[in-house]
């Protein structure tokens, strides 16, 4: 059988691991010396995610790669992929991971967006202000996640602490979206062009960070899939894209407002691993290894998966008492605030 190389030892590696397991693959992890966030076994260790000795090793040892993360640098990777296939690609991964390029990329293929200005200096920041009003959020344009690296604007009276939040950092200011709901597609695109999406859960964020995602959506979501999934889908081909995509979105009053992309499966797609017929992880390993995908049919009438963020995680022991409730707990050896330590999927029939 083939092996499988998944660079990053987080949850999502690790996710992606038992469902390549279960389809018969070996797989091997590509991750810093520093501690991988969960305890995987058969880890290759690197000085850095860029060590270019230990990816050459890697690629040596492995037939495909792919990534669990986007803030590792699309260098080392663009390397990688000269002596073994890297799916999804260098490119994808190289404009999912700078914000000024996602939303550039996807208006270009008739997305909208929150009105964003690149902001590379303090007084970009000011004209930006000038221009979008407040308020605002300011974000780094590379290398946040979970609300990490934003910063909230009220007014132009908090220019200079946002700008020190975020460290002074390339970034764009966006316009606060007025939204009832959050919402994302997740689609797999397979290496014969076929795409494969789920239905859009309803995303529930909690301090920037995502506290639980539910499907089906209510009408308001569900009124604007097909036009977002119609999205995604063209984002995917223009990228020639191989492997799980997710795109997140606002609803908005006229249509999906685009947040923002991630070149991988996502934590709003944890739902399927029980949810649906065939989950992310598993369409996402058929994808990349040329297998055809498999139906993202929901298993029930309603299906609901809840983080377990911080000390939340303390409570497995009543959950994984309950009926419906399928537990997930990710290995990490130390409980942070804000921290994704599991997950709880319940899916009622
Ligand atoms: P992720 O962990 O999803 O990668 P991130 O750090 O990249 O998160 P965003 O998705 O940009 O951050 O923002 C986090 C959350 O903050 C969003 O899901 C949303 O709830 C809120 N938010 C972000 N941008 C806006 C906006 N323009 N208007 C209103 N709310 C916003
Ligand atoms: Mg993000
Ligand atoms: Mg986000």
């Amino acid at each position: 059988g083939s092996t499988i190389g998944i660079i990053g030892a987080g949850q999502l590696g690790r996710m992606l691991g038992v469902a390549a397991a279960q389809l018969g693959y070996r797989i091997h992890v590509f991750a810093p010396a520093s501690g991988p966030a969960c305890d995987v076994n058969n880890a290759f260790t690197a000085a850095a995610y860029d060590d270019e000795a230990a990816l050459a090793q890697f690629a040596e040892a492995v037939d495909v790669v792919t990534y669990e993360f986007e803030n590792i640098e699309a260098a080392p990777i663009a390397t990688l992929a000269k002596s073994v296939p890297v799916r999804p690609s260098a490119q994808a991964l190289s404009i999912a991971q700078d914000r000024t390029q996602e939303k550039t990329f996807v208006e270009k293929l008739g997305g909208r967006a929150a009105p964003w200005r690149a902001v590379t200096n303090r007084q970009e920041l000011d004209s930006a202000i000038a221009e979008i009003g407040c308020p605002a959020i300011l974000k780094t344009i590379r290398f946040g996640y979970d609300g990490k690296g934003q910063a909230r604007l009220a007014s132009a009276d908090d220019a200079d602490a946002a700008w020190d939040a975020i460290g002074g950092n390339p970034a764009i200011l966006e316009g606060f979206v007025d939204f009832d709901h959050e919402f994302s597609i997740v689609l797999a695109r397979g290496m014969d062009g076929a795409h494969a999406s789920y239905p859009p859960p309803l995303n529930g964020h909690e301090d920037g960070i995502l506290a639980r995602s539910t499907v089906p959506a209510p009408a308001q979501v569900a009124a604007l899939w097909t036009e977002a999934a119609a999205l995604a889908g063209r984002v995917a081909d223009a990228l020639d894209y191989v492997g799980v995509l997710t795109l997140e979105f606002f609803a908005g009053k006229d249509g999906p407002i685009f947040n923002e992309m991630a070149p991988r499966v996502h934590n709003s797609g944890h739902w399927t691993i029980e949810g649906a017929v065939t989950s992310q992880f598993e369409n996402h390993i058929r994808a990349i290894c040329g297998l055809p995908l498999g139906s993202t049919a929901v298993t029930g009438s309603r299906v609901e998966m809840e983080n377990l963020i911080g000390d939340q995680a303390k409570r497995w022991p009543r959950i994984i008492a309950e009926p419906e409730a399928h537990l997930h707990l990710y290995g990490k050896s130390e409980i942070r605030p804000g921290r994704k330590m599991g997950h709880v999927t319940r899916v009622w029939r």
